[in-house]
This record gives C-alpha cells, structure tokens and sequence, in this order.
C-alpha cells in the first residue's frame, strides 16, 4: 500500500516509515521540519508540507494517491500544551480537521491516527482499557480527544475505516540504530536520564512522595520499534471495516522513575547521581495499558519492550549515533 504519513520525521512517524518499508508497503512522508529530521526521512519519498496548509495537502494526495493516511504530524508536550492552548488547537485539532477534509476528498479509504493513553487522565483504576471514559486533563490530551471524536464523526459520514492508537510511554531507538529519539527541547524521562549519565550531571526525579510502592510515577513504556509495527498492523485490521476502533498500545506493566533509573545504571555502567525535586503538575501517579485488545484484534506482541533493551537502545542512540544523524561539522 501507499501510504501518506504526516509527521513521517518525527520519531515515532519515521520508526513507523521503517516498520511500513519492511512490511512491504510504501511510506511516502509529509512533514514541515518543525519537530522532525530530514536524516530520518530513509524509507520512502518526502512530500514536504504542514498539515495547516489545506492546498498542499490537496496537491500531494493527487499526486501520491495513497491507500491510507497514518496522521502523525502534532505537538506533543503537555507542558508546553497548558502554556501555549492556541497553538495546540491550531495544531493539532485544526491540523486534523485539514488531514481529515483530504483524505475525504482523495477518498482515501484508511486512516490511522496517533492517539495517546493520556485521553483519560487520571483513570478511575488501572489498568486503562479502551472503553474508560475520556477525561483529559490537559490541552494536549483534550486536543487528541477533540480529533478522536471528529474521526468518528467523519468516519460515520463517509467509508471511512479508522484506527485511534493509543500510545503509552514510547521509548528506545531502532535496534538497527538507523533512528532514534531527537526531541529539542527534550522533556522525556530516559533520554534526559541518559543524558545525565553521559554528561556526569546530575538528573533530578519530578517527587518521590506519590502513592506508589517507591514513591516515584509509574508508566508503561513501550519500545518505539514495537509501537511502529503495531501501526501496519492496524493498517491489516482496517481492510473490509468500517467505523472507528481504538486500541491502546502499552505493555501492559507499570516501571517507577526508580526502577528505570536502577535499569540506566545498569546499562551505562554510570553512577548518575540523582536528586529530588518537586512534583511536576498534572503527572498522574500510575498509569498503565490493559493491552488485551491489541493483542486479541491486531496480532499485537512486543518484542523489543523490556526495559533493558529499551534502555539499552536509547543508550546506543545518543553515545554512537550513526553518521546521518550527527550533527555536520
Ligand atoms: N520524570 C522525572 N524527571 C525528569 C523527566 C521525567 O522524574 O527529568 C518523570 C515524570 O515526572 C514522569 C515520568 O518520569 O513521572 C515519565 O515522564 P515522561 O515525560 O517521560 O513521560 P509522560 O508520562 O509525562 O508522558
């Protein structure tokens, strides 16, 4: 299949590029170079464009006439989300609404849209299955919300067949080491961790006083390579559906701040010295997948997600990067 990946730079967008490439389809990517790489652009041709130009959209779906559409292309941090609410709606809620109306006039007939666990924020127990009901907390989630409920919508009024894929905590690189993690500014626990270890500086834990077993957050983190191949696999499940379908993509166990730094030692053989700071605002204590769904309707099995070589790619990643990915000069 072609298929048209808006955010195909970024880091989960170009993780799935390569999945799709291996799978024998044909990832054609879509991006403006504000969060993404051109060096990760490897497995299929660039269209370059922004999701907010309707017109550009329009000219590449003529011209590359894909058989679906994986819509990565968004702003990601919550932080940034609560601070700047406008230009996650612009973003990421009108973004869609332009993705949507093209891959309605293209008759494009599948899409698959990056979703994330934090639509139900602070859930009401654990683990999340797909059906709790949504209750972001934040812009960003109530802008990922907003388009899971207009992909409905669309979906309702057209053939559309639809996937929301509700991402957990991605993490890791390609264990080929052709991709990895290059977010700027970096907000995300084991990049910083790693770089902490690399740098001999210290790295300070967002509060240790949460009703949790060691006190510290727990998320389930994926590896971005597993995340990536469960997106062709939601591209197979949408053949001869119609209709809207989420499924959450977690590992289905919860690591604490604790537990992953005990990992990143381990693996780097640093000391990394940490310290306490406060809680950071709006992070839930425990969040994890009910991953059953995934499993049972998609075939979904991880593979690359225990914490060590979650860890130990990411680790390779930012120590070795491969020549495309340096910096020049
Ligand atoms: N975290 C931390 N120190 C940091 C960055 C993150 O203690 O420098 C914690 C964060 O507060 C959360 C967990 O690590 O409890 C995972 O954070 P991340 O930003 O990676 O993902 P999130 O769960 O917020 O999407």
């Amino acid at each position: 299949m072609r298929v048209l990946v808006t955010g195909g730079a970024g880091y989960i967008g170009s993780h799935a590029c390569k999945a799709l490439a291996a799978a024998g389809h044909e990832p054609i990517v879509y991006d403006n170079f504000i969060g993404g790489q051109r060096w990760a652009v490897r497995y299929g041709p660039l269209e370059e464009g922004d999701v907010a130009d309707p017109g550009r959209l329009a000219e590449v779906m003529a011209k590359v006439k894909p058989e679906a559409v994986m819509h990565f292309a968004a702003l990601i941090s919550v932080g940034q989300s609560v601070e700047e609410p406008e230009l996650y709606y612009r973003t990421n809620v009108a973004g869609a609404v332009n993705v949507l109306a093209a891959v309605r006039a293209a008759g494009v007939p599948r899409l698959v849209f990056s979703s994330t666990g934090t639509v139900h924020g602070e859930p009401p127990r654990l683990p999340i299955t797909e059906d709790m009901p949504l209750a972001p907390v934040s812009p960003y989630g109530r802008s990922k919300v907003m388009v899971e409920l207009m992909l409905q919508d669309c979906a309702a009024a057209t053939d559309l067949s639809g996937a929301v894929l509700r991402y957990f905590n991605a993490a890791g690189a390609d264990p080929d080491g052709e991709l990895g993690e290059a977010h700027d500014p970096e907000t995300h626990l084991i990049p910083l961790l790693l770089a902490a270890a690399r740098d001999g500086a210290p790295f300070t834990i967002n509060g240790d006083d949460y009703a949790t077993p060691d006190g510290t957050c727990i998320r389930d983190y994926i590896h971005v390579s597993d995340l990536a191949h469960a997106h062709v696999l939601a591209l197979d499940a949408l053949a001869g559906r119609t209709g809207v379908r989420a499924w959450n993509l977690g590992v289905g166990r919860g690591l604490s701040v604790k537990e992953i730094i005990v990992a990143a030692r381990e693996v780097t053989g640093m000391p990394i010295e940490v310290r306490m700071g406060p809680r950071r605002p709006g992070d839930p204590p425990e969040l994890y997948a009910d991953p059953s769904r995934a499993r049972s309707e998609l075939g979904f099995q991880p593979v690359h997600s225990d914490v060590r070589t979650i860890v130990e790619t990411a680790w390779r990643w930012l120590i070795d990067p491969p020549a495309h990915a340096r910096p020049a000069g």
